[in-house]
């Protein structure tokens, strides 16, 4: 009888999520260690918050307007009877974190990073998944349109690093609360006037916010609002200085850039700049890093009023398109024979380990043979054989399987040839 396989009896991942094999964790582990070492150099340091949280964080943070809140948040009851929310997002997190500790009044900078896994319950496709892994920053603070242009520096610092060629950056500003209510009025109306000709969906929006159209996905909705008014036209003299400004500055950075009036991001908390870095080889789902300012959410949520801005990456998407070469561990693989190799092995690989040298030993009963052919397989860069004379000597032979050579040596004196890269 065949046995059934684990997606047939309904014990397969869910939809949207995927698992990442060991094969995979090696270019995870550097991508992270990578941002980890470039965001320090910036001043920012790892900040940690729960999974999920109240629901009521994101339906006021993300904004109740929202595709994610609307659409795409995994909710639940729990059994306490309070609704949660696996976090389709971080930015509410970080800065409900900032209040509840009171963060702002420490005397570090408010600079922090975060890798984690996100939830939306979207449509699954290539490069949209359910859940996700993010790498987010965010700054507060800083009011000045120089910290704009210094992440989206960092940002593009960092997709070097991984190796991203071929990235566009994207900037637009959507304004504040002074300027937006004009461009909102007349984005309103331009929507009204081709009312038939838009998605049911977007009717709705037009009457709650308006700006939210330009997240459409439907092709004739999105050349419909290709002709609807820009924001840029409707900027306040603040809004329109700071755009000025961050353009300026990431001019003196080098930077090339693509201004993109109709980028107002999905998420309705966004106040000036907003950005993205696009993919050419990511195919539909083209968004590499997404992100902007957000200066009013901490004192909507009863917070002092500082102002923000960050961004967030997704790492599936970065690692579909990222040239990262891990480097493979080397590691000592232990051939014993009999009870007494196996003890003696036992021994060495924990004074081995002790002394910072990967070791492997198994405990399965093979032969010096399978035990070595193994060792090759593995990808093991030494053996080194724990049989009787080997215990009765005290000395091992320690075997370069990618060259061949051998040394004998007892345990200490073999530990330098191990440390030899
Ligand atoms: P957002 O939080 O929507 O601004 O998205 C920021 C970044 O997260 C995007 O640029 C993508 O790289 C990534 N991302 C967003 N949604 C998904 C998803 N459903 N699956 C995979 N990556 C995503």
């Amino acid at each position: 009888m065949s046995a059934e396989s684990p997606a047939k009896k309904g014990l397969a991942a869910i939809k949207g999520t995927h698992d990442i094999l060991p094969s995979e964790v090696g270019c995870w582990q550097q991508a992270e260690a990578l941002a980890r070492t470039l965001f320090e150099l910036y001043g920012y340091r790892e900040i940690r918050t729960p999974v999920f949280e109240a629901t009521e964080l994101f339906e006021r943070g993300t904004g109740e307007t929202s595709d994610v809140v609307t659409k795409e948040m995994y909710t639940f009851t729990d059994k306490g009877g309070r609704s949660v929310t696996l976090r389709p997002e971080y930015t509410p997190s970080v800065v409900r974190a900032i209040i509840e500790h009171r963060l702002d009044l420490q005397p570090e900078p408010l600079r922090f990073y975060y890798f984690g896994p996100m939830f939306r319950y979207d449509k699954p496709q290539k490069g949209r998944y359910r859940q996700f892994h993010q790498i987010d920053v965010e700054v507060f603070g800083e009011m000045d349109a120089a910290i704009d242009a210094e992440l989206i520096e960092m940002a593009q610092a960092y997709l070097a690093g991984v190796g991203v060629t071929e990235a566009e950056t994207l900037v637009n500003s959507v304004g504040c609360r002074t300027c937006r209510p004009a461009y909102s009025r007349a984005l309103r109306q331009a929507a009204e006037a081709k009312k038939d000709a838009l998605c049911e969906d977007c009717r709705r929006k037009a009457d709650l916010n308006p700006l939210r159209i330009f997240d459409c996905k439907i092709e004739a909705c999105r050349r419909i609002a290709d002709g609807f008014p820009r924001i840029l036209d409707f900027l306040c003299d603040e809004c329109r200085d700071h755009f000025a400004k961050l353009r300026a500055y990431l001019d003196l950075y080098g930077i090339p850039y693509r201004v993109e009036p109709k980028l107002v991001r999905g998420l309705d908390y966004y106040t000036k700049t907003t950005f993205e870095i696009v993919s050419g080889k990511l195919g539909a789902q083209n968004s590499l890093v997404g992100g902007g300012r957000y200066d009013d959410m901490m004192k909507d949520f009863g917070g002092p009023d500082i102002c923000a801005i960050g961004f967030a990456m997704g790492l599936e998407r970065l690692l579909s398109v990222a040239r990262l070469e891990p480097p493979r561990p080397r590691f000592l693989y232990i051939v014993t024979l009999g009870e007494d190799g196996k003890r003696a092995g036992m021994t060495l690989a924990r004074s081995f380990r002790r002394a910072g040298i990967e070791c492997l030993i198994e405990f399965k009963d093979r032969g010096l043979k399978a035990q070595l052919g193994r060792a090759s397989k593995l990808g093991a860069a030494w053996a080194l054989i724990a049989g009787e004379d080997e215990v009765r000597t005290g000395r091992f032979q320690l075997k370069d399987l990618a060259t061949g050579r051998q040394v004998a040596g007892t345990p200490d004196e073999l530990l330098p040839v191990l440390r030899e890269q």
